[in-house]
C-alpha cells in the first residue's frame, strides 16, 4: 500500500540532527538545548524513595493530587492566579505533549492559528496534523520584538488562537508589559484563545519580571499556559511538563491528553510535589542562569560573533555576519566539524527559512564546558 506521509515537508528535528554530529565529530555540543550538569542529588532521591515506596503504577489521568496542590499553591504566590487543582491543572509527558494537545483540543480543519517566526519546531507540526492554517508573523530583526500591527492585520474571524512564547526559545526575548497591552488589545477585537508556552518561566534575568498569562485575568481566561519541569529542575529527560486553563478550556484539553498518553510517569510526578516546596530552587534559577550568560560573553569577547541582546531562556543568538555570509546551516555544520562546535541555525525556525546570519548557543553546560567552548570560538 502506498504510504501518504501526513508531514511531507517535514524531516527529522533540528535538535537531533545537530546533537547527533556533534556526537559524531567529538565537537563541544551547545546546540540542543540542555544542561551537562547534574539534577540536584536531592530530587533523584526523592524519585528513588517513591519507587520504593510502591508508587509505581498508573497516575491519575489529571497528574498525582499533589503536584497539581504544589503547582496551584506556586502559581499563586508568583502570579497572583488563585487556580483549582482540581479542574485547572494537568500534568503532561513534557511541555511537548501538552502543546499538542492545546493544539488539537482547539484546532478544527481550516482554523488559523497565528505564529510568531522564529516558533519552537513543534507549533506548526501539531497545527498541520490537526488540518489547521499556519498564519505567520515574523519577530522583528534585530531586536526580535513582535509586531502587533502586523500580527493585528493578520488575525481575523478564522483565527483559532495565537502562539506565545516568553522567554522566547531561539531569540531569548521576553513579553513586556507593552506587548501585553498590545495583546489585550487583539483580545479585545478578536475572539480568540492563548496557547502561552511559559517552559523557561523561571530562566529570566536582569531583574525583569515574568509576564505570565496568569497574571492578567482577561488573558488567562483565554489562555493555556504550558510550562515544564525540565527546564526548571535541569531534567529535560524526565519529560513532564503541565497545562493551566480555566475549566472548561481544561475539559477540552484532558479529552486529547487522556488518549495520547492518558497519565504521566509517577514517581517522578511525587518527587517534583516534594521539591516545589522548597521554591529557593525556581526563584534562584534566574540568577544562576544569568551568571553564565554573563560569563559566556565575557569568555567570547574577543571573539567575531557579535552577541544579540539575552533576557531570558538559557540560549543566545551570535551574529556571524563578520565570519561569513555562508548560510547558517551550512555554517552549523562547518564550525561542528572543523571548529568543534555545535550550535543551532535558527533558519529552520521559520516556513520561509529566514537567515540571519546568527547561530543559537546553549549556555546550560558546565563552566568547564562554556571555557572549552569559547576558546574555539575564539579562534574562528
Ligand atoms: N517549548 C519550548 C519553547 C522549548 O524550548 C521546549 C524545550 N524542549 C519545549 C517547549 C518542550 O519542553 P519539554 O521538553 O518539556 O517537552
Ligand atoms: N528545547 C530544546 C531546544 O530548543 C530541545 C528540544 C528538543 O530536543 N525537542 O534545544
Amino acid at each position: 500500500m502506498k504510504l501518504k506521509s501526513k508531514l511531507p515537508d517535514v524531516g527529522i528535528t533540528i535538535f537531533t540532527i545537530m546533537s547527533k554530529l556533534a556526537a559524531d565529530t567529538g565537537a563541544v555540543n551547545l546546540s540542543q538545548g540542555f544542561p551537562d550538569f547534574d539534577v540536584a542529588p536531592r530530587l533523584v532521591e526523592l524519585v528513588n524513595t517513591h519507587m520504593k515506596a510502591g508508587r509505581n503504577q498508573y497516575a491519575p489521568m489529571q497528574g498525582v493530587e499533589v503536584l497539581r496542590q504544589a503547582l496551584a499553591s506556586k502559581t499563586e504566590k508568583l502570579y497572583g492566579a488563585a487556580i483549582d487543582p482540581d479542574t485547572q491543572i494537568t500534568i503532561t509527558s513534557g511541555a511537548t505533549e501538552a502543546l499538542y494537545s492545546a493544539i488539537t483540543a482547539l484546532v478544527h480543519p481550516g482554523d488559523e492559528v497565528m505564529v510568531i517566526e522564529p516558533a519552537f519546531d513543534s507549533y506548526v507540526p501539531a497545527i498541520l496534523l490537526n488540518q489547521g492554517i499556519p498564519v505567520f508573523s515574523k519577530l522583528t530583526w534585530p531586536e526580535y520584538g513582535i509586531d502587533w500591527d502586523q500580527v493585528l492585520d493578520r488575525v481575523g474571524p478564522k483565527t483559532r488562537a495565537i502562539i506565545l512564547n516568553s522567554p522566547h526559545n531561539p531569540t531569548g526575548t521576553v513579553l513586556g508589559s507593552q506587548d501585553i497591552e498590545a495583546l489585550r488589545l487583539l483580545v479585545s477585537r478578536n475572539d480568540l484563545f492563548i496557547i502561552s508556552d511559559e517552559v523557561y518561566e523561571h530562566i529570566i534575568f536582569d531583574g525583569r519580571p515574568h509576564h505570565s498569562m496568569l497574571r492578567y485575568p482577561e488573558l488567562a481566561r483565554r489562555s493555556l499556559v504550558i510550562s515544564s519541569f525540565g527546564k526548571t529542575y535541569h531534567t529535560t529527560g524526565w519529560k513532564i511538563g503541565y497545562c493551566i486553563a480555566p475549566p472548561e478550556l481544561t475539559a477540552e484539553f484532558q479529552k486529547v491528553h487522556q488518549f495520547l498518553t492518558f497519565a504521566s510517569n509517577t514517581p517522578i510526578q511525587y518527587a517534583y510535589a516534594d521539591i516545589l516546596t522548597k521554591p529557593r530552587l525556581y526563584l534562584e534559577l534566574g540568577s544562576f542562569y544569568q551568571r553564565k550568560r554573563d560569563l559566556f560573553l565575557e569568555l567570547i569577547a574577543d571573539s567575531r560573533f557579535t552577541a544579540l541582546q539575552c533576557r531570558g531562556t538559557y540560549f543566545i543568538m551570535l551574529d556571524y555576519s563578520k565570519i561569513t555570509s555562508e548560510a547558517d546551516i551550512d555554517f552549523a555544520r562547518r564550525m561542528t566539524r572543523q571548529y568543534g562546535v555545535a550550535a543551532i541555525p535558527p533558519s529552520v525556525f521559520y516556513h520561509d527559512g529566514t537567515d540571519n546570519k546568527v547561530l543559537r548557543f546553549c549556555f546550560a553546560k558546565k563552566d568547564q564546558t562554556l571555557q572549552e567552548a569559547a576558546e574555539k570560538l575564539c579562534k574562528i
